[in-house]
């Protein structure tokens, strides 16, 4: 059913405004939907711990050390995003959620791609074989009519190289909006709510979503998969800071 959508998506994407998204000034023939000045001030200054997001070290040190002091031990899951959801470029990215606006869409996932190809030098990091969007349940598809998610995915599919992969991973329960929850009331929420229908044949994935908040979400996905020996990162286009969830 999203591919049918897919072409509905295309033609909404070829019509970019020729305005920044943000500052409203003309852009450059190479700025797309928002300007550079713009961007550069919405995505990460420095580089952020992949488990947490707190910012682990000084400007130009570019993603040295994977993990925080804190996350070290722990080894959660690694997030890749290029920006903060509440000091960089949420408001655009909820815009393509709720208003069908993709002004950013094409620079933050080029941002994303851009911080992926520059982990594949360290040694630490390997690139997943396969790129999977977080599915959305079909009566919310139905709903929306587009999964950006899928679109975010379908484009870093694209721009990587990669087979993006939207059939093996089905979202079995129709759960609320995980918005306004706490911590417990998530986890509840989103319990046993994916299911994967396929052998799969990949070791390594990334798992692509918009906003990853308190990654309740994902980490369920990421057991369906970890449950294969399948190894999980994450990949979206910000990071939510939400301490009070964090329990
Ligand atoms: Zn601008
Ligand atoms: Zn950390």
């Amino acid at each position: 059913m999203q591919r049918v959508w897919q072409y509905g998506l295309k033609s909404l994407l070829r019509l970019l405004p020729n305005r920044c998204i943000a500052c409203r000034q003309s852009l450059q023939s190479d700025e797309q939907g928002i300007c550079a000045v713009c961007l550069k001030s919405g995505i990460y200054q420095q580089p952020v711990c992949l488990g947490c997001g707190i910012n682990i070290a000084e400007p130009g040190e570019c993603y040295l050390l994977p993990y925080c002091g804190g996350c070290q031990k722990l080894e959660p899951i690694k997030i890749i995003a290029p920006c903060s959801y509440h000091d960089g470029l949420g408001t655009w990215i909820a815009a393509m959620k709720y208003q069908k606006q993709f002004a950013v869409l094409n620079a933050l996932n080029y941002e994303l791609a851009k911080s992926v190809l520059e982990l594949q030098q360290q040694s630490w990091y390997s690139l997943p074989q396969a790129i999977i969007p977080v599915p959305l349940h079909p009566n919310r598809l139905k709903q929306r009519s587009y999964n950006q998610a899928w679109l975010i995915a379908s484009q870093l599919s694209q721009l990587l190289a990669l087979p993006l992969i939207d059939d093996v991973l089905i979202r079995v329960k129709d759960t609320q909006a995980q918005a306004g929850l706490d911590g417990k009331q998530r986890r509840k929420n989103i319990s046993e709510a994916f299911e994967l229908n396929n052998e799969f044949a990949y070791q390594r994935i990334a798992l692509v979503d918009d906003v990853v908040t308190t990654g309740t979400t994902v980490n369920e996905i990421a057991q369906c998969f970890q449950r294969r020996n399948i190894d999980v990162q994450v990949w979206c286009l910000a990071r939510a800071e939400a301490p009070d969830l964090n329990t």
